[in-house]
């Protein structure tokens, strides 16, 4: 008998690990506050997301792509990066991007305490407002990250966690290949869609090179840029917005 019990409790234990490390993953769902993977709309209307950085190599290369094609997007920038290329990330913000909170150090954040999550935002916060940026900053857990702490303090703190719907250069099989991110991105492309992409690193350049393309061919099917403030402006914040929860899987 007692050892079916310890088997039950065993089966139990494992099921409910499993459960939980799904949520923890969940780009749609989190105990508590709002998150959002994309827009309910039908608008044409889509977010450009970075996550990381900045970085000395690559903010040129990427503002010039977004300043060639007079498309706003937002930055998920880290702490770190922001204290190691302070310059960079001043130009992000000067060129009117919008910033969001990456937290400081990038760790998993789904079983870290309190005091580090707090401070791994504010510390974050601090540095943003330190580059003059003036507006909603909404937050991003690194690799998605999160369980009871995080998104109870996000809460608390009012600040919204925005994941994404559509993450082409993290598809193994395409991550290389830029043609195919387009593609992939065209396939995929829904109104109100949050699109993820790794811009700032040496080994990212498929993805560096698919942007002007993702732009390019996302404006001809008639979709227009906004960052992510906007469209919280215009489909969030807004008397007459759609429940952001209800979002199809
Ligand atoms: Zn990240």
């Amino acid at each position: 008998m007692k050892r079916v019990l310890f088997i039950i409790a065993a089966i139990l234990i494992i099921v409910v690990s499993l459960g939980f490390y799904k949520i923890s993953d969940s780009r749609e769902f989190q105990f508590f506050g709002v998150i959002i993977s994309r827009f309910i709309t039908p608008d044409k209307v889509v977010a450009l997301t970075f996550d990381d950085g900045p970085s000395k190599i690559f903010t040129d290369r990427i503002l010039n792509i977004l300043s060639n094609e007079n498309v706003k997007a937002t930055f998920y920038l880290t702490g770190n990066g922001i204290k190691d290329d302070f310059d960079d990330a001043k130009k992000i913000v000067k060129a009117g991007h919008d910033i969001g909170n990456h937290t400081y150090s990038h760790k998993r954040m789904a079983l870290k305490s309190w005091n580090f999550v707090k401070s791994e935002i504010e510390n974050t916060e601090k540095l943003i407002r330190e580059l003059g940026y003036i507006g909603e900053i909404t937050f991003r857990p690194p690799h998605c990250k999160k369980l009871l702490i995080l998104p109870y303090y996000l809460n608390k703190v009012n600040k919204k966690t925005i994941t994404w719907n559509l993450e082409p250069d993290s598809i193994d099989k395409i991550s290389e290949n830029s043609n195919e991110m387009v593609k992939y991105v065209l396939k995929n492309i829904e109104p109100g869609s949050i699109i993820l992409m790794h811009v700032m690193y040496k080994s990212r350049e498929a993805s560096i090179c698919a942007l002007p393309q993702i732009i390019q061919k996302l404006k001809k099917r008639g979709y227009s840029f906004l960052t992510i403030t906007e469209l919280l402006n215009k489909y969030y914040n807004s008397q007459s917005r759609i429940k952001q929860t209800d979002i199809k899987p």
